[in-house]
């Protein structure tokens, strides 16, 4: 009779042992390419993106290895993720309609602003040959070009530094993305934009628009896509 009850609750514990073990190693690797699938249909094709490069990319990249350990499993879901130091990483459909309103092909030369995690950075390079992006906190702008170099991305190129500044060294761009909110368009910006470049950018302070500007014979063209919520776009200090 011990003998016998010693034996279940033996039983029991290695039971509730393995359970252990097995919750605590999350999800496995084949789980996020199924939840990536379901992410890219339920969040960003039936909300109407329909460019194949575009899908193509949000199903290749991993967004799981973009965010913290501890958000890992909620990488899929439709909503931003905090990165640190107040930042967070975009809701995966926002970073899917800016991407497909720049209207890219291979040979654009594209800046971003707000290199963040640098998720929307690799979203791009799988659709164009160079990215440029600037992240003006330091420890973001380490840690977003160590992964972006693990991953073994070699065509995007960090930058520490103000966003506002652009990157006159690499002017002009095809296309400029902004992944933080100003409060409005920095000059600096649109003159760094080639004639018929397109940039997709946030503007406002708690309410904000996304705009798609457009340069066309040295004039600017404005046009407001999908309200949207942003982190404010800081200044540096000069
Ligand atoms: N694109 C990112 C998310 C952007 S969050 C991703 O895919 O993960 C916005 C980022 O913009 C933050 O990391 C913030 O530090 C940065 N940022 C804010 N103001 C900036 C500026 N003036 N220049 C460059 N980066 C800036």
């Amino acid at each position: 009779m011990r003998n016998k009850l010693g034996y279940k609750l033996k039983s029991v514990f290695v039971t509730v042992i393995v359970l252990l073990l097995f919750s605590s190693c999350g999800v496995a690797a084949e789980d996020y390419e199924g939840l990536r699938e379901n992410m890219v249909n339920s969040q960003i094709i039936s909300r109407g993106i329909k460019d194949e490069k575009v899908i193509n990319a949000m199903l290749k990249v991993k967004r799981h290895l973009f965010v913290p350990k501890e958000y890992e499993k909620y990488a899929y879901r439709d909503q931003p993720l905090p990165i640190g130091y107040s930042q967070t990483i975009s809701q995966p459909y926002i970073v899917a309609f800016m991407t497909e309103a720049a209207g890219l092909k291979l040979s654009d030369k594209v800046l971003e602003v707000g290199t963040g995690s640098g998720y929307q950075a690799a979203v791009l390079t799988e659709i164009v040959d160079r990215v440029y992006t600037i992240e003006i906190l330091g420890p973001l702008a380490r840690s977003a070009k160590q992964r972006l170099k693990k991953l073994g991305y070699k065509n995007i190129y960090v930058l520490c530094g103000d966003g506002y500044k652009g990157w006159p060294e690499e002017a002009p761009f095809d296309v400029i993305i902004v992944t933080a909110a100003p409060s409005e368009i920095p000059e600096e910006l649109v003159k760094q934009l080639k004639e018929g470049g397109r940039m997709i950018i946030p503007v406002g302070s708690f309410f904000q628009e996304l705009y798609r500007v457009s340069k066309k014979d040295g004039k600017i063209e404005k046009k407001g896509l999908l309200p949207v919520r942003f982190v404010p776009m800081v200044h540096g200090e000069d």
